[in-house]
């Protein structure tokens, strides 16, 4: 195979829903690097700390290579032929609503559209649903109340351009990074721009909000009909936008009327100070955008949330200009593409609706099918359900991992394992959901498969392969085009490339449109081959009309048109190397000595900038998509719900963290993100902590009546009172109890179907620990002594965090099969047996095998110097003193905490440099480097230096 070494793929990040581009490259020894894209419209070159280790998430370890049946290795033909023979005959059965697809925003459009098509089409059932109606079903369900359309109406330009921001339940800084490195720089620009997050928790984001409102759980509905309240009671409303764009306003104040500034303040937990100070800000400042994300939609009032959003910004006719409008940020890479192909259960493909008689018969004669499905189908939970109670008889599930994110999640995995037959497509070959599966598909990974994504701002951009597929992996879709042939749907299923695939995405999107619809991509309906590989990024709408962002001129295809293209090249794919380069940005270096602010300040160009054309935007001038080309207001009558008693006394929230993915099967491989939080966690503020007799760092169990947790207490202030904040990401391949989803409820909203994740009632407890344990070691631990562990990778091998129940153990033994250590291996130990204190090494030749440091508290050795020496090329005799001894010697410091992934600085080494005179993430950035790579740990870094220059100051 030939492989252009000065060539750099251009493709997409699959992780968020920012959608960076990124620059990959395969050298000739097979080494991969990645960074971001100067050219991409999204990110302008910049990469968040997960995008940057991209390269060290592609190696086959784990991988599933193979087809499998009932776990033995099989072909495909007879793997197809099973899951195609299958459902047939259950369809055959028991009706087309017996079978179900639950897919992904992990999913590529192309593998989306196929899927989508194959149910709600062929089989004649809309029993296909997506684990993005877990991310933002509600923004989806609130823009169509509102707009009569699913429009994000604004662009990350409008971010930039806006004097206010206010960013609600969305943990910027962390989720999505590169937004908030924007949103820094146009504020290090233009300092008057005013920041205002409404988060109960006091985020990393917080770092640049000029207000926090720390909202009580759940009270945002009662936040935006306050202020949709106080905007009539102040005359800051457009009346022109509201008589001649609207309808129903009078309702919705009304409704938002309600209660008064007290009433919204007891409702919100805010005080009417703070809430006048966010009112008036709001009515006074006409460039306004509201983002929201999971904080707004993981709600059972998430709709409402949206629309009270809405509201506000229609009463206003802050919509669809330039640095104003409500602006909802998906979580994951094509939550939007899988939007655009009707890939939830109650939407059709291309924007239309499934409950719209029109809009099935045009549907169902474009894709010259014999049943489109006639009614909405299960959304996630209640698909769940019925296969929990036999309703659905036969389950796919691709590119995601119900049992560990889906609601409720030990009853999922219990109705998955009850299922007669489940299909798993996925890259990896053990997951806590693939374990379950009669039988398994390998699927292509990131880097390996074309296809395309679209970002928040309706930005659709290209996902290319750089690497040849490995075993017998293929692409998603097309996996679901053999199996759709073999159910014998061949013509409509005829596709060779994902070229074809999308051409008919756009050829669908433009069918009998004419400005009807507000998802038109109808421009590319003749992308040949050779203008796919080479497709810019572009944000749509893109009617036919228009020109395409690629060289040649092309017909558009009808409805029935069928292209037959050539085969994708593959060229540019290349042979994995063993090992990955570190990436760094270009911008390293550069970085050091900048101003405060200046490694975002300085990569962004001036007013955003795009490519192609200039950004879109959406109802400036109303011409909404409901029959009348109004917007509606929606009246919101703001409720409190109180769902903890005396026994779950408290609100349980989960979400993310900055360097972890979901259920950590790509993240989880990477030794850099792995190192800033290692384990499973629980924030609690310290009043609590001090109730419930818990102090920092004990293991800690949080429980209700579906299930427990067990993970690691972090007490800090930032945590609201009455509230818990634990990250979703843990699985049982990562932790001995870190399942969160196993407390959360599938109580859902009644109009999105999207689940209650942010709002759980539980208790917390102190879990009686007798030992704690800190172990490193070269290969995978299997700790299963111990009543806590939380496995990660470490460079040089593995790190493991425990706590026992009992401590009456043989710890030189446990350590030996820890370790994996064999017959021989030279053993190194401390025991203080009064003291409850043990420390043990074992060594191959000079080499450090593993060590392991128990004590009768939690375990005070640095993490990350133990780590470190299993990557030392030999440990001398002084080196195995000071690993026995649990501490570094000579001048060795302990880093602490990893804040900075990309260069290994801890948090010690931060505060360190502060007392030696560096004030500024800038000094912080010239004198350690840290924060000038990608920047995500910038807002930490602020906060370190923040706090230690206040500690010198007193
Ligand atoms: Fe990927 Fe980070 Fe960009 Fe999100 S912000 S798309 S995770 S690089």
């Amino acid at each position: 195979m030939e492989i252009d070494e000065a060539r750099e793929v251009r493709t997409t990040c699959p992780y968020c829903g920012v959608g960076c581009g990124v620059l990959a490259k395969v050298a000739a020894d097979g080494q991969v690097s990645v960074r971001g894209d100067p050219d991409h419209p999204a990110n302008f070159g910049r990469l968040c700390s997960k995008g940057s280790a991209l390269a060290e998430t592609i190696d086959l370890d784990g991988r599933l290579l193979y087809p499998e049946i009932h776990g033995r290795r099989a072909g495909w033909d007879e793997a197809l032929d099973l899951v195609a023979s299958t459902f047939s005959q259950t369809i055959a059965e028991h009706g087309p609503d017996a079978v179900a697809f639950y897919v992904s925003g992990q999913l590529l459009t192309e593998d989306y559209y196929v899927a989508n098509k194959l149910m709600k089409g062929f089989v004649g059932s809309a029993n296909i649903d997506t684990n993005s109606r877990l991310c933002m079903a509600s923004s989806v369900a609130g823009h169509r109340r509102a707009f009569g359309s699913d429009t994000v109406p604004g662009t990350y330009e409008d971010l930039e351009l806006a004097d206010l921001i206010v960013l609600v339940g969305s943990n910027l800084a962390w989720c999505h990074p590169v937004l908030y490195q924007r949103i820094a720089a146009a504020r290090e620009k233009r300092p008057e721009m005013k920041i205002v997050l409404v988060d109960p928790r006091r985020t990393m984001t917080s770092d640049i909000a000029d207000m926090h409102l720390a909202i009580a759980p759940d009270g945002d509905v009662a936040l935006f009909t306050g202020l949709l309240s106080y905007l009539g009671q102040h005359n800051a409303l457009d009346r022109a936008y509201i008589t001649t764009h609207t309808t129903g306003f009078g309702q919705a104040l009304f409704a938002a009327s309600a209660l008064d500034l007290a009433g919204v303040a007891t409702a919100t937990g805010l005080s009417e100070d703070e809430l006048g100070r966010f009112y008036s800000l709001f009515a006074a400042t006409a460039k306004t955008v509201t983002v929201y994300s999971q904080g707004v939609n993981q709600s059972s009032s998430g709709t409402d949330k949206v629309n009270a959003i809405i509201n506000c910004h229609l009463a206003t006719g802050r919509i669809g200009k330039p640095g104003a409008g409500p602006f909802s940020v998906t979580g994951q890479p094509n939550a939007m593409g899988g939007r655009e192909v009707g890939g939830m259960a109650n939407m059709l493909a291309a924007h239309m609706e499934i409950e719209n008689p029109e809009h099935r018969d045009r549907v169902q004669r474009f894709w010259n099918a014999p049943d489109v499905a006639q009614k909405p189908g299960l959304k996630a939970v209640e698909m769940f359900q019925a296969l929990a109670d036999g309703r659905i008889k036969a389950l796919w599930i691709m590119a995601t991992n119900p049992v560990d994110s889906m609601p409720d999640a030990d009853a999922v995995e219990a109705a998955i394992k009850a299922c007669p037959f489940v299909v798993v497509s996925d890259v990896l070959a053990q997951t806590d959901t693939v374990r379950h599966a009669h039988v398994r598909l390998p699927a292509a990974a990131w880097g390996e498969k074309d296809g395309i994504v679209t970002n928040s701002e309706r930005r659709v951009s290209r996902q290319r392969a750089f690497l040849e597929l490995p075993g017998e992996a293929r692409p998603d879709w097309q996996i679901v085009v053999e199996v759709g042939r073999r159910m014998g749907f061949g013509g409509a299923f005829s596709y060779e490339t994902p070229a074809e695939v999308f051409a008919e995405h756009a050829a669908l999107s433009g069918f009998e449109n004419d400005g009807a619809r507000d998802f038109d991509i109808g421009a590319y309906a003749g992308v040949n081959e050779g203008d796919y590989n080479a497709l810019e990024p572009f944000q749509w709408p893109a009617p036919s009309q228009a020109a395409p962002l690629w060289p040649a001129g092309h017909l558009p295809l009808k409805g029935g048109d069928r292209l037959l293209l050539q085969p994708s090249p593959t060229a540019n794919v290349a042979k994995r190397g063993q090992s990955v380069k570190l990436p760094i940005s270009p911008l390293e270096g550069e970085m050091a000595g900048r101003p405060e602010g200046g490694a975002q300040a300085g990569g962004w160009p001036e007013g955003g900038g795009t490519t192609g054309r200039q950004p879109t935007r959406f109802f400036a001038n109303g011409d909404f998509y409901t029959p009348d080309r109004k917007a509606r207001f929606i009246a919101i009558r703001p409720t409190v719900e109180i769902r903890t008693s005396p026994d779950y006394p408290l609100i349980l929230n989960t979400g993310r963290i900055r360097d972890h993915w979901h259920t950590m099967t790509r993240t989880g491989k990477s030794p850099r993100l792995s190192q800033h939080i290692a384990e499973p966690f629980v924030e609690i503020h310290p009043a609590d902590a001090l109730r419930f007799g818990i102090g920092d760092a004990d293991i800690v169990r949080v429980s209700n009546p579906r299930g427990d947790v067990l993970v690691r207490a972090l007490v800090t202030a930032r945590q609201r009172q009455g509230s818990l904040f634990a990250p979703m990401h843990w699985t049982d391949q990562f932790s001995a109890r870190g399942r969160l989803d196993t407390l959360t409820a599938p109580l859902t909203d009644p109009i999105s179907g999207q689940p209650a994740l942010k709002h759980v009632a539980a208790r917390i407890e102190k879990f009686a620990a007798k030992a704690f344990g800190f172990a490193v070691m070269r290969q995978r631990p299997e700790p299963d002594t111990a009543a806590y562990w939380a496995v990660a990778k470490c460079k040089g091998g593995w790190r493991v965090e425990l706590a026992f129940a009992d401590d009456d153990i043989d710890w030189a033994g446990f350590a030996g099969s820890l370790f994996g250590a064999p017959p021989g291996a030279e053993m190194s130990a401390y025991h203080d047996r009064d003291a409850g204190q043990h420390r043990i090494a074992a060594f191959d030749g000079d080499r450090l095998l593993g060590a392991l440091f128990v004590a009768p508290g939690p375990v005070a050795v640095s993490r990350g110097w133990a780590a470190d020496q299993l990557s030392a090329d030999h440990v001398d005799r002084r080196g195995r003193l000071a690993i026995v001894a649990g501490r570094p010697g000579g001048v060795d410091v302990d880093r602490g905490a990893i804040v900075c992934s990309c260069f290994g600085v801890g948090a010690n080494q931060i505060a360190e440099a502060v007392r030696h005179g560096c004030g500024s993430v800038a000094a912080i950035g010239a004198a350690l480097h840290a924060g000038t790579n990608c920047g995500s740990c910038r807002a930490e870094i602020r906060v370190i230096v923040d706090a230690q220059s206040l500690q010198a100051a007193e």
